[in-house]
């Protein structure tokens, strides 16, 4: 909003709004700087997706449908594997609702503000993933624990309006460029699916390239696939994927997949399903 150009003087009305702009600036630039916080990717580091340090706002989400989740899910147009080495089928890699939804720079959400209808929180945490990836979270953090590499999740689901938020403060930050070789334009992230989570072991390595060092890094690289997890940025796949090693994120495909990729030693979603590199945007 700007002042009138014409105006002599600012009528009682201007003064107001002017005065309510400048409130709305400042809560704005509270959120801002809350987020910044120690989480800001370092110079000379590896870039990671750093976490916000605010809770995303919850989704008020409208009762729960009646159907089941499964009857509503996108099945693949060819559900028929061609060869015993194709990739399993059976989801669609289109529609953001999909297990399998394959979210990168040159494939948006669809719909771009997209939101699970099956979100909860996943227990012990306040981060929120579908609910069957939530599941499988949970089994996942109660074997880590077990094997003495217990994590915690950073972030988990974020709304299109959260990330353009983010995306929009390390922008400012780290100019455009450098922003998007760790953070995804709203409309193109994947933690918007429900499907992903950011996970760490110490502040320290909290969404750094050292999280794969510690025993929960170490853990997750070589168990996440047992709960149907993938590492969904692997290191030296940049130019595939369009985003730095991330050690630390991982998303939810199932174990058919998550399995199929690990017995065929295929690394990434986009090489899985031979769809074109995704370093940049159109
Ligand atoms: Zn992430």
């Amino acid at each position: 909003m700007r002042p009138p150009e014409h105006a002599r003087g600012p009528a009682p009305h201007v003064l107001i709004a002017a005065l309510t702009l400048l409130g709305a600036v400042a809560v704005v630039a509270a959120v801002l700087l809350a987020m910044r916080g120690d989480s800001e990717p370092g110079v000379g580091r590896a870039l990671g997706d750093p976490a916000p340090r605010v809770t995303p706002t919850p989704v008020v989400l409208s009762a729960p449908e009646s159907v089941e989740i499964e009857d509503t899910l996108p099945r693949a147009a060819t559900p028929a594997s061609g060869g015993q080495d194709d990739p399993p089928r059976t989801w669609s890699l289109e529609p953001a609702v999909s297990p399998w939804v394959i979210v990168n720079k040159l494939r948006p959400l669809d719909p771009q503000d997209y939101v699970p209808s099956d979100l909860r929180d996943v227990a012990g945490t306040s981060q929120q993933l579908r609910a069957e990836a939530a599941d499988a979270m949970e089994a996942m953090m109660a074997a880590a624990s077990d094997a003495g590499a217990s994590f915690r999740i950073s972030t988990a689901y974020r709304s299109y309006g959260f990330q353009e938020s983010l995306f929009a403060a390390y922008q400012r930050d780290w100019g455009t460029a450098r922003a998007e070789t760790f953070s995804a334009r709203a409309g193109h992230s994947e933690h918007q699916t429900g499907w992903a989570a950011d996970v760490y072991e110490s502040n320290a390595c909290k969404v750094k390239a050292c999280f794969a060092d510690e025993a929960a890094g170490r853990w997750v690289a070589a168990h996440a696939w047992e709960y149907g997890f993938i590492l969904r940025y692997p290191e030296g796949k940049q130019e595939i994927t369009g985003y730095r090693y991330e050690p630390w994120h991982v998303r939810y495909v199932g174990t058919e997949l998550a399995t199929w990729m690990r017995e065929h030693d295929v690394a990434t979603l986009e090489e899985a399903f031979s769809l074109p590199a995704a370093p940049d945007y159109p």
